[in-house]
């Protein structure tokens, strides 16, 4: 790729002609130039541009020859800045913004050719959405994820997470779904990052965390004594690092008359190292106020380990990419072998995530691995479900014991 380089021009230099193919805009950091078009010998000015001024942007934008000759009219000095580089910026935007430079820069060449047409003689604008339909399903998310609460169309599901050893429930994670009326089940992998963006997310926080402590006071209700069992809530960058979270989560508690014991939150560990500073006090207050803090999808993001010195946590969940094919790949389980290692010497629990077949879980259970959660024991299931399982698994223990 080509870089930036730095040009000086005298009064009456042109830059470049009308007509003349381009390869580069150009950055004005001293002096002055003017813009003109010929119109049969004559100059019609355009426009004068001086210092901090960029020139040449509109036939990069649109891919074509230039529309004006540029003059200097006083000693310049202009940097270029190569014609991929700012396409590849631009590239980079996020896409309504770019249609709306896109969009702004083919009419603002239409007004230039500005005749009197009628309606049907004018030119149909071209579609400047890159990935239209991609922007427009966020867009249509976007739209009806506020109402999608008032309707209720959010519930959460319950994937149980496993002892090793016996094989009985010991917690379970809340994972939300969207159920839309007309277009079926959004996952959450594409609803929450929109929600993100929009600034949406604290309301879907606060009503899984709800859904969490509701459930288990249910379970209080029906069974009694929760044991040592926990229900573990997804919550985003954005959550933890707005001081008020903490409150939230212990308005909650109190609500429904939980002990913080039983209530764990899931962060991902990218999350945690973006917001650092911030993310870290509210993961220590929530320790503090009882809570449980796991590290989700450990090992996919910027693993550092020095981290885990830092990070205020009380489990760590080991990402499926390290369990898929677990048996086949001895670096896979080096790996699991070396975090169980690590987690024990830290006090923290582990639980894998993701096993799907039994040779994984039997390459887990040779490594000794404490904690699971994957479809070879349970998909995620509805609060009934998980409270019918529960009471089977209580029964079984007092009719063993
Ligand atoms: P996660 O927190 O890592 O949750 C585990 C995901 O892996 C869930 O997908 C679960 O259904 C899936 N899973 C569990 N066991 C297996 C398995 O054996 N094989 C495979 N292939 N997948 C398995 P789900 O429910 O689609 O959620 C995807 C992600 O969306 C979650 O990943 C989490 O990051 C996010 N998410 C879900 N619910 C919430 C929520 O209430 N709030 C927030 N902020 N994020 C949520
Ligand atoms: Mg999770
Ligand atoms: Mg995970």
């Amino acid at each position: 790729m080509s870089h930036c380089s730095e040009l000086t021009l005298e009064p009456g230099d042109i830059l470049y002609r009308e007509g003349d193919a381009n390869d580069c805009g150009y950055v004005i950091e001293t002096g002055e130039v003017i813009l003109y078009n010929l119109h049969e010998g004559i100059k019609v000015f355009r426009e004068r541009r001086g210092a901090g001024a960029i020139i040449g942007e509109l036939s990069i934008l649109t891919g074509q020859p230039r529309t004006v000759t540029v003059e200097a009219t006083q000693p310049c000095r202009v940097f270029t800045v190569a014609a991929e580089q700012i396409v590849e910026r631009l590239n980079k935007l996020e896409p309504v913004l770019r249609a709306c430079i896109d969009t702004s820069i083919s009419f603002s060449a239409t007004l230039e050719n500005q005749t009197f047409l009628r309606a049907d003689q004018v030119s149909l604008a071209e579609s400047t959405l890159r990935n239209s339909e991609d922007v427009i399903e966020l867009l249509k998310i976007e739209t009806d994820l506020l109402s999608a609460l008032e309707n209720r169309e959010f519930k959460m599901l319950f994937q149980p997470i496993v002892c090793m050893t016996s094989e009985g429930i010991i917690g379970a994670e809340a994972l939300m779904r969207w159920q839309h009326p007309q277009r079926g089940q959004i996952s959450p992998a594409r609803f929450i990052p929109v929600a993100e963006h929009m600034g949406a997310i604290q309301k879907l926080t606060a009503f899984a965390i709800h859904e969490a402590c509701l459930f288990l006071r249910h379970l209080r209700e029906d069974g009694g004594n929760l044991g040592a069992f926990f229900v573990s809530v997804n919550v985003s960058a954005i959550d933890i690092v707005e001081r008020k979270f903490t409150d939230l989560v212990s308005f909650a508690l109190d609500q429904y008359e939980i002990p913080a014991c039983h209530l764990k939150l899931e962060i991902t560990e990218s999350a945690v190292i973006a917001k650092e500073t911030a993310a870290q006090s509210t993961l220590q207050r929530l320790l503090d106020l009882g809570c449980g803090v796991a590290i989700d999808d450990f090992g996919t993001g910027f693993s550092n380990f020095s981290q885990l010195r830092v990070l205020p946590l009380s489990t760590l969940k080991i990402d499926r990419a390290f369990i898929q094919n677990l048996h086949l790949s001895q670096k896979a389980q080096d790996i699991v072998e070396m975090l169980l290692l690590l987690c024990e010497r830290l006090g923290v629990d582990v639980i894998a995530e993701g096993m799907e077949t039994i040779e994984e879980v039997k390459a887990l259970r040779r490594l000794q691995c404490p904690n699971a959660q994957g479809f070879y024991f349970y998909k995620p299931v509805s609060p009934d479900e998980l409270s019918a399982r529960l009471e089977q698994q209580y029964d079984a223990f007092r009719d063993s014991g």
